[in-house]
C-alpha cells in the first residue's frame, strides 16, 4: 500500500466504480474552440464547457487536470479510496456535439486512446465504446470494431444536436447492442435549446438539476416508443439513481394506462408491459454523485438489488468520505457485495 492510501481495500467486495469520466486535453480544446466560435448555438453545451474547458477556478481546473490523466495520478486516486476498478467513458457530450464526419473520427481516436491504457492498466480500467449517434451506422461499425478491445459497454451522453434516441433512425445502435450484448450507458447532457431557457436563467441547466430531467426524459421516451418490445434483450444503465425515475413509478404506470386507454396521443401507443416493468426488466441504475443510503435502498426495493451499483462520478465527484459512508450503510454485506461488485461484474461481464 503507498503512503497516501487513505481507504483500504475491503475484504468483502471489490469496489468497482462505474460511471467515471476521462477526456484527452486535446478533446478539450476542442470544446473550448467550439464554444468560442459560438458555432453551435446550444446555450446548455456554452454553459457547460464554456465554463469546464478554461476557467481558472480550482474546480475546473481539478477536473481538466483529472479527465486527461489515463495513468499514474488516476490509479493513485483510486488507490487513495479504495476504489479497485473504473469503468471508463468519455466525459459529456463525449464526441456528439461534432458534426457527422468529426464525431465519427473523433469516436475512433479517443477508442483508440483508450484502448491503450486499458491495455496497460487491465485490472484496473475497464472501457466502454464511444460512438456518434448522429452516425448510426458507422456507430454500429465502431461498436464491432470496439468489441475485439473488449471494451465492455456504450457510452451515449443523452441527446445529440436535440434529437433523442426514440426515433427509430438511430435504432441500428440498439440492434448492434442487443445482438453484442453489449449495455448502454445512458449518461447526461445539459438539456438542448428546445427546452434549457428556464433552467439556464436559473442557474440549473447543469449537475445540479437539468442533467437528470433531460436524461431522464430520453429514458423515458425510450421506453414509451416501445425499444424495449423491439429489443427486448436490451439493457441500458442510468446513473444519478435512474434520474429520479423510480421515484416515479407508480405515476408513470397509472398515466400511461390512462393515456393509451384514452387515445390521447397518436405517438403514445400501448406497451407489452407496464413502464415499471421494463425499469426492472431492462435498466441499471448506479448511484453517481448521489452518495445517500436512503436513495440507494429505495432504488434497491423498487428496481432490485440485482440491478443497483456503484459509480463514483470521478472526478466531478472524487470526494473520499462518499466511500467511507458507503461503506458504513446499514445494509448487510451479501447485499453491499452486489452494490459495489457483483452488479457490476454482472452488466459488464467483467468476471
Ligand atoms: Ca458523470
Amino acid at each position: 500500500m503507498s503512503a497516501t492510501t487513505t481507504i483500504k481495500p475491503n475484504p468483502n467486495y471489490k469496489r468497482i466504480a462505474t460511471e467515471e469520466a476521462w477526456a484527452p486535453a486535446e478533446l478539450i480544446v476542442r470544446y473550448r474552440k467550439l464554444y468560442e466560435s459560438g458555432a453551435l448555438g446550444d446555450p446548455g453545451f456554452d454553459s457547460l464547457w464554456g465554463f469546464y474547458s478554461s476557467s481558472t477556478a480550482p474546480r475546473p481546473t481539478f477536473i481538466r487536470e483529472k479527465l486527461a490523466d489515463l495513468g499514474d495520478m488516476r490509479i493513485a486516486d483510486m488507490d487513495a479510496t479504495g476504489i479497485d476498478h473504473q469503468i471508463l467513458a468519455l466525459t459529456s457530450p463525449g464526441v456528439q456535439v461534432f458534426d457527422k464526419a468529426e464525431a465519427v473520427a473523433l469516436a475512433r481516436e479517443t477508442n483508440d486512446i483508450l484502448n491503450d491504457a486499458v491495455r496497460k492498466y487491465p485490472t484496473r480500467f475497464s472501457g466502454m465504446t464511444a460512438i456518434a449517434p448522429q452516425a448510426p451506422e458507422q456507430a454500429a461499425q465502431e461498436l464491432e470494431r470496439c468489441s475485439k478491445f473488449g471494451f465492455k459497454g456504450i457510452i451515449i451522453n443523452s441527446h445529440t444536436h436535440g434529437e433523442y434516441l426514440s426515433d427509430p433512425k438511430f435504432w441500428a445502435i440498439f440492434e448492434a447492442a442487443e445482438a453484442m450484448n453489449l449495455p448502454i450507458y445512458l449518461h447526461p447532457n445539459t438539456p438542448p435549446p428546445k427546452m434549457i431557457e428556464p433552467f439556464v436563467e436559473a442557474g440549473l441547466d447543469g449537475a445540479i438539476f437539468g442533467f437528470g430531467v433531460e436524461t431522464g426524459l430520453h429514458l423515458l421516451r425510450i421506453i414509451t416508443a416501445g425499444v424495449f418490445d423491439r429489443f427486448p434483450k436490451l439493457q441500458i444503465i442510468v446513473g444519478h439513481m435512474g434520474e429520479a425515475l423510480p421515484y416515479w413509478m407508480y405515476r408513470l404506470d397509472y398515466m400511461h394506462a390512462a393515456g393509451v386507454k384514452a387515445a390521447r396521443y397518436e405517438c403514445m401507443k400501448p406497451l407489452k408491459k407496464k413502464v415499471s416493468d421494463y425499469l426492472r426488466e431492462n435498466v441499471y441504475i448506479t448511484n453517481s454523485g448521489v452518495a445517500w443510503e436512503p436513495a440507494i435502498k429505495f432504488a434497491q426495493q423498487v428496481i432490485g438489488v440485482d440491478r443497483v451499483m456503484y459509480a463514483m462520478d470521478y472526478p466531478y465527484q472524487y470526494t473520499p468520505q462518499e466511500v467511507i459512508d458507503l461503506d458504513n450503510m446499514n445494509m448487510d454485506v451479501a447485499t453491499k457485495k452486489k452494490f459495489y461488485q457483483s452488479v457490476a461484474e454482472q452488466v459488464f461481464k467483467l468476471a
